[in-house]
C-alpha cells in the first residue's frame, strides 16, 4: 500500500505503531465495537519511517486511560498513545504491560479453577517482561501463549 495521509482529530486518541495487522485485534481488547458511536478510524499495514509497516487507530472525542490501554502492550508491545485536545498531543506515552492481567487472558489449563463453571474473572500475574512470562494466580501455571488466550 502507498503511504495513506492520516487526517488530524480534534479531540481524542491516536494509537500509533501498532504491530502491522493487529489494529482489529487492538479494538477488541479495548472493547471498542463502533457501537459506542465514537468516530473510529483504523489503518492498516501503513509505512512508517520506523518500522515497515504499522497500523493506526484513532478515535475521536474518547480519551483512553493508561490502564486501558496498556493492557494492548501484550499483543502491540510498540505501541504510542497520543491523546489529542484541541489538535495538539498534550500527551504521549508507549505503552506498558501491566502487573496484572485482570479479566484479560484465559489461563491456558483447562482444569484451572478460573476455566471451570464458577464465574471466576481469570487473573494473571506477570512475573517477568522480557523475555513475557505470566502466571495464574490460582493454579500457579505459567503460561507459555498469552495472545491466544486474550478475551
Ligand atoms: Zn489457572
Amino acid at each position: 500500500m502507498k503511504e495513506l495521509k492520516i487526517t488530524p482529530i480534534k479531540d481524542g486518541t491516536v494509537i500509533d505503531h501498532i504491530t502491522a495487522g493487529s489494529a482489529l485485534k487492538v479494538l477488541r481488547i479495548l472493547g471498542i465495537t463502533g457501537e459506542e458511536g465514537y468516530t473510529v478510524s483504523v489503518a492498516m499495514n501503513v509505512t512508517s519511517k520506523k518500522e515497515s509497516l504499522k497500523d493506526v487507530v484513532k478515535i475521536e472525542g474518547r480519551e483512553l486511560k493508561p490502564e486501558e490501554i496498556n493492557k494492548i502492550s501484550l499483543i502491540a508491545p510498540r505501541a504510542t498513545i497520543n491523546i489529542i485536545r484541541d489538535y495538539n498531543v498534550v500527551k504521549k506515552y508507549r505503552v506498558q504491560i501491566p502487573d496484572v492481567l485482570e479479566g484479560i487472558a484465559k489461563c491456558e489449563n483447562p482444569n484451572c479453577i478460573s476455566n471451570q463453571r464458577e464465574p471466576i474473572q481469570p487473573v494473571l500475574k506477570v512475573i517477568s517482561r522480557n523475555p513475557l512470562r505470566i502466571k495464574c494466580v490460582y493454579c500457579g501455571r505459567v503460561q507459555s501463549q498469552v495472545e491466544k488466550n486474550l478475551i
